[in-house]
């Protein structure tokens, strides 16, 4: 067995991918000419499917069910903060949906997301869409290839299209 083309720490992987949630409804899949590809062991995917994907090699399918607390986190529905409209620039384009990246009143950065807009408030919703959410992932490993030192060293997969040192 060729232990570079085992999926573990350090590896680059390609894959498709299917995503749906609980009732079957299809919320996201690769086009099957642009896989995605990411650096295995180094968080760049959500825990509960990087767990599922270690130790499997190329042509492998794997069917993933990942509970909220393994994918984007429980729901909380203390998550929304309402916040005066003034806050922001005025030439600031606020849409509903869009991810804002925030310091709060601690200086810690914080992700929201707007949920809504009105006159002189915004409503900012903490939970990642897919919060709450069981994600059932039809996985297909399409290639695997050990990181060069710059990726490691980055935390990243580089590819042509985005390299940089
Ligand atoms: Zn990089």
């Amino acid at each position: 067995m060729d232990l570079n083309q085992i999926i573990s720490k350090d590896k680059v992987v390609s894959l498709n991918y299917v995503l749906s949630l609980n009732g079957g409804e299809e919320i996201d899949r690769t086009a099957s000419d642009d896989p995605l590809i990411y650096l295995h062991g180094h968080q760049n995917i959500i825990p509960g499917l990087e767990k599922e994907l270690e130790g499997k090699q190329i042509g492998d399918s794997v069917d993933a069910v990942i509970p909220p607390n393994q994918a984007y986190g429980e729901y909380d529905e203390e998550g929304f903060h309402t916040i005066d409209r003034s806050l922001f620039p005025e030439n600031f384009e606020l849409e509903v949906g869009m991810l804002l990246h925030l310091k709060d009143d601690n200086e810690e950065e914080m992700e929201a997301f707007v949920h809504e807009i009105s006159d002189d408030e915004v409503v900012l919703d903490v939970n990642h869409p897919l919060a709450g959410e069981t994600l059932h992932f039809k996985v297909e490993i399409v290639n695997i290839r050990s990181a060069t030192a710059g990726e490691i060293d980055h935390g990243h997969a580089h590819n042509e299209a985005a390299d940089h040192s």
